[in-house]
This record gives structure tokens, sequence and C-alpha cells, in this order.
């Protein structure tokens, strides 16, 4: 949990360079325990504005909703108690991570700390805050959902927020800023000629496309992950490793990451708006005019046939 204030030079750099002022973090700040304590109770008491409340991690609600499981440290009240005391007094509510949004892996049948997310658990609305909640300025939790959340998605919505240009029209049926979810992790993918002629990778290491076996889910996840570089080259797909949603409710239940779930050989998950009869066909069509090349260097670690540019021969 972190609680920000707007409006004052502050620490860290980054945030400071959008005038905001972190109140409070609970491994970033030196303040603890009782001066962790008075930073809140300012708040409560109107002295300290709260502009926006910002929660990582899934809330344990549990046992018999006392949320005693995950207590605040030297404050002998928990996690769930605090947020439920702040959240109305904060211009913004932002639950930064799929756990904290939706529940996550915490949340995972049988859920037995009865975790949640701020505002959802799962797909279904109302956690720890009522589906109904707004925050002061009139926004639902926004949810930078992701697992983990590119970082700059997390820098991007707190600047929008300290700006006043996020508004509820900026958010997608689930709350997450539309300026990352209005794309698919697909978008970009370095995969995309061999996903274009369903050339696909049977083992990990092969260079295909890895919708078809491999269990990758990004052309049904939102994301502009492979359009906006995770430590400045990277991304699952980009790493080898299949997209799992994580920016979705309910991503934490797949049985098996590494695999695709089919049926009748029609692997269940979709592209999000196209119609499964379209993909059958247009799957068989592709993948009868897939050239050597490509169906060659799907199944390999490395390029085996280069493009033959240029009529394949030798200018000099
Ligand atoms: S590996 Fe995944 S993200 Fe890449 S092209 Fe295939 S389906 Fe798209």
């Amino acid at each position: 949990m972190a609680a920000l204030e707007h409006g004052r030079n502050g620490w860290p750099a980054a945030l400071d360079t959008f005038g905001v002022n972190l109140l409070w973090h609970p491994s970033l700040s030196e303040a603890t325990g009782d001066e962790a304590t008075a930073a809140f109770n300012r708040i409560f008491a109107g002295h300290t504005p709260l502009h926006a409340l910002v929660v990582e991690g899934a809330v344990l609600r549990g046992p018999n909703g006392s949320g005693r499981f995950n207590m605040l440290g030297g404050t002998g009240r928990s996690m769930l108690n605090w947020i439920v005391g702040l959240a109305p007094l904060a211009d913004y509510v932002v639950a930064v991570g799929s756990c904290a949004a939706f529940g996550g892996v915490p949340a995972a049948p049988p859920n037995p700390t009865d975790a949640s997310g701020l505002q959802y658990l799962d797909t279904a609305p109302g956690g720890v805050l009522d589906a109904t909640f707004r925050s002061r300025k009139g926004l639902p939790v926004v949810n930078i959902a992701g697992c983990a959340p590119h970082p700059a998605w997390i820098m991007e919505t707190l600047a929008a927020l300290a700006l006043g240009k996020l508004a509820a029209a900026d958010l997608d049926f689930y709350g997450r800023p539309k300026f990352y979810a209005d794309h698919l992790a697909h978008h970009g993918c370095a995969r995309n000629e061999f996903y274009e002629f369903k050339a696909s990778a049977e083992s990990l290491s092969e260079r295909g496309c890895m919708m078809e076996h491999l269990g990758c889910k990004a052309t049904q996840a939102v994301g502009d992950c492979n359009q906006r570089a995770w430590n400045g080259g990277g991304s699952c797909t980009h790493g080898g490793f299949a997209c799992i949603a994580c920016t979705s409710p309910g991503f934490e239940t797949a049985q098996n990451y590494l695999e695709t779930a089919k049926f009748a050989g029609i692997p269940v998950g979709l592209p999000l708006d196209m119609p499964k009869a379209w993909f059958v066909a247009l799957a068989a069509l592709s993948k009868s005019a897939t050239p050597r090349r490509v169906r060659a260097n799907a199944a390999a670690d490395h390029v085996v046939i280069p493009p033959a540019g240029g009529g394949g021969k030798r200018r000099i």
C-alpha cells in the first residue's frame, strides 16, 4: 500500500517530475510503526490530502472477514481495515498488479485466506470495495492489471492521474487504462509472420508461433508488452515463453501454461474478435500456403532458411 499526495516536491524523482509526493510506502519509506500510523492519522484528520491510494497485492479478508491474516505491522490493524478506511478519502484508488485488481494467485481456488482484489474477485464486480464504489474524483478503482505490470504502465497511470488526464472513459470494462489495454499482447510479437501462416513451434526454443501448441494467449490478452519493451528489449514471447494472459482476471487458474487447451484439435482460446469458423477456415488456408522458409524456421531454434532477397543471386 502506498499513499500519494499531489502538489508537493517529493521523492522518488520519477514521481517528483509530476509533482507527486510519496507519503508512505512499506518498502521505500523510512517511516514505520508509529510514524506510519501518524501519517495515516493526518489523512483521517483532514490535515494531509490523499491524492491516490495505491495498493499492491491481493487483500486477505480472512479469517471470517477480519482481515487478520495480513496485519500492517506495528499498527494493530489489518491491511483490509486500513484500505477500507482510506479508500473513501482518496481522490483516486489504484490497484497495481492483477492480485490487487482481481485477486490473482492468492485468490485461486480454494482461496483459504479469502483473498480478493480491490473491486473485483476474479471477473465478478465487488471485492474489498463495493462494485458501486467511486473515489472522490468519481473513478472506480483503476486496475493496472498484469503479473507483473509493466513499470511504465504504473508511472503513466500515476502521471495521468496527477495531471488530471485520466477519466472514466479512459478505462476499459475491467478498469484497466486503455493506453495499454486497447492493445493485444500479440501486437508487435516478433513471431507474427509465423502466426499468419500458422507455422507453429512444437517445443520451447523453436521460433514458430506458440499459440497452437505452447499455450500462447496473447491474441486474447490485453497489453502492449510486445510494443513497449521490458527492460529495454524484452517480452515474454520475445524470451521464448508463451503469454499467459496475466492482465486478465482468472489467468491463475490455467492447468498448464505451456500447453494449448484444445477441443477436437482446435484451440479453445481463439483471438478475441474472430468467429471460430473464420479462424478455422483461415488457419487451414494459411497452412496450405505456408512458405517452405517459414515452415522450416518455425520448427528450428535458429534461422535455417533465410529470406531469398534479390532472387538469391550474389551481387558481388
Ligand atoms: S507467439 Fe503468441 S504473441 Fe507471438 S505471434 Fe504467436 S500468438 Fe501472437
